[in-house]
């Protein structure tokens, strides 16, 4: 496994694969990642290691998607360990880790941004920024690394969503695929956040999922309106004393607001327990 810190010896590498593979060209996946990694971010190497013949996988806590009150100097970090759980995946040919100096050196002035309303939603309130950030740093973390297709988590799928429209927009030739969200036995997502919470504050987590398996039940019952299943799915978190940042549901591909669901819709929701912001979401599918 190959350590890389520097974006043109990356580049030089990625384009060697494919110098070096003339008769059966390689295929190079990508999952991007801000490390102290789970289970989860493992998921995504494994299903890019499942169709493509090279894996990279970046680490870079991203200051540029970080608000000024926002975790960025606490974030949690442990290189040594990361490394240590893709080694024994055995499927990542290289580790992309730069410095926030290679990123972003001084007088660093290009940032992409999304002029529509999927930037302005869900998180896009509580965390203005943010995406502009994820944008721009995917946009050179590409660069960077030229892979064929990018693996993203289903958890954060206004993230997946915008990424997949900057690539469309900009003409990345870059494959984006979304894989399902990796679970606790209760349900929590995981997430590196999840580190965060207290004993206590851990055993509250679950809400999030129940909360929105219950909005999943509410639809496959025959409830239709959304502003009903916000309403009780508000509820329910209030009721075990969590506080919501929002609640929405959204259609899957737009994330444009739902009235009345039909066909597919998702569900989306971010809560504080305690001081650790937690995000999930869930598909509602109802027949006509
Ligand atoms: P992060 O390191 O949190 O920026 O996440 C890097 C990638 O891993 C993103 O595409 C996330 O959506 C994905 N990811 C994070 N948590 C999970 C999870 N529990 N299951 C699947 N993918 C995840």
């Amino acid at each position: 496994m190959k350590i890389i810190r520097n974006i043109a010896e990356m580049q030089k590498y990625s384009d060697s694969i494919r110098r070096a593979a003339r008769k059966t060209p390689h295929i190079m996946g990508f999952v991007p990642t801000m490390g102290y990694l789970h289970e989860g971010h493992i998921s995504l190497v494994n299903a890019g290691a499942k169709d493509c013949t090279k894996m990279a996988v970046s680490i870079f806590v991203n200051p540029a998607q970080f608000g000024p009150n926002e975790d960025l100097t606490k974030y949690p970090r442990d290189e040594q360990r990361d490394l240590t759980m893709l080694e024994e995946t055995k499927s990542v040919d290289c580790v992309f880790i730069p410095s926030a100096e290679e990123m972003y050196p001084e007088g660093y002035a290009a940032y992409v941004n999304m002029e529509n309303e999927m930037t302005k939603t869900l998180c896009g309130i509580s965390r203005p920024g943010h995406f502009k950030g994820v944008m721009t740093v995917v946009a050179k973390l590409l660069n960077a690394v030229k892979p064929d297709k990018m693996y993203l988590g289903h958890k954060d799928m206004q993230q997946a969503i915008i990424l997949t429209k900057m690539i469309k927009d900009l003409n990345y030739d870059t494959e984006v695929i979304i894989c399902p969200t990796v679970r606790e036995k209760d349900g929590l997502a995981l997430s590196s956040r999840n580190s965060y919470l207290s004993p206590e504050e851990r055993n509250t987590a679950p809400v999030l999922y129940k909360a929105l398996q219950m909005a999943v039940s509410m639809s496959e019952l025959g409830e239709r309106d959304a502003a009903v299943i916000i309403r009780e799915i508000k509820r329910k978190l209030k009721e075990d004393r969590v506080e919501i940042d929002y609640v929405e549901i959204v259609n899957p591909m737009t994330l444009e607001k739902t009235e009345k669901i039909s066909g597919s819709a998702l569900i989306a929701a971010a809560i504080f327990v305690g001081k650790t912001r937690l995000i999930d979401n869930a598909v509602i599918r109802v027949s006509e």
